[in-house]
């Protein structure tokens, strides 16, 4: 059930079904000269989409801004603070919450560390304030990359590469333009630098040549697998 599609009335109805709700997170985000920008947002958007296909699920139309910290000096990148996307989160818990809502699963396309924080900031201080909600937090590349392990060939992908090019490639064919080219950014360790492109040239972690289409596809259903059983889990979970 595709909240953004949806009538009040199919709203309503839908709450007889199920009070689980994912809310997909991802990034306006530079992904190297070959994926579009909203690729985080996609790749979660997507897995909400064909879940929600396969059992009753409420998905929230998508957060498309994200907290980008080393990409923010290249083309394209949108960032907010880590507050405004604490605020985000909690205003839209609140909200769901109020209609009764009681399952939340904050499904991040984006796998920036500040952003994963802030997002589990946001929902610890959520479940402190409601002990009649749910939440889980769970960011898809690492699903794909953890439980598809065996389908990915590039070692240390990780931005733009294989495993986020197969998943465009199968979803989004028509928005991936050209091949993109194989890198791993060399930051200096520890050190915070301002001008972050100069390290990063290219944009791309990882080797998006190994990339296809069939992977994408493989990689997608992995996720969409383990956000259903998640999403059974969570409905008959006690703490
Ligand atoms: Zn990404």
């Amino acid at each position: 059930m595709l909240i953004e599609e949806m009538t009040m009335h199919e709203f309503e109805e839908g709450l007889k079904a199920t009070r689980t709700a994912i809310i997909p997170f991802g990034s306006v985000e530079e992904h190297g000269s070959h994926l579009p920008l909203s690729t985080d947002t996609i790749q979660a958007y997507e897995v909400g989409k064909k879940a929600a296909r396969c059992i009753p699920l409420f998905v929230a139309p998508p957060i498309h801004y994200g907290v980008c910290r080393s990409t923010s000096c290249h083309p394209g990148t949108i960032s907010i603070t880590t507050s405004t996307l604490k605020g985000i989160l909690k205003d839209i818990v609140q909200s769901l919450r109020s209609q009764g809502m009681e399952n939340f699963i904050v499904l991040t396309g984006h796998a920036g560390g500040s952003h994963r924080m802030a997002l589990q900031d946001a929902s610890e201080e959520l479940i402190a304030e409601y002990g009649d909600i749910k939440i889980a937090i769970v960011t898809e590349y690492e699903l794909a990359r953890n439980e598809g392990k065996s389908l990915i060939e590039t070692e240390g992908d990780a931005h733009a590469g294989e495993i986020e090019t197969s998943r465009i490639m199968h979803s989004h064919p028509y928005l991936v333009k050209g091949e993109g080219e194989k890198e791993f950014p060399d930051f200096p360790m520890g050190i915070l630098v301002r001008n972050k492109r100069k390290y990063w040239q290219n944009g791309v972690w990882g080797d998006p040549s190994k990339a296809s289409a069939e992977k994408g596809r493989l990689l997608e259903e992995i996720v969409v697998k383990k956000i259903i059983e998640l999403a059974k889990k969570m409905e008959v979970f006690l703490e």
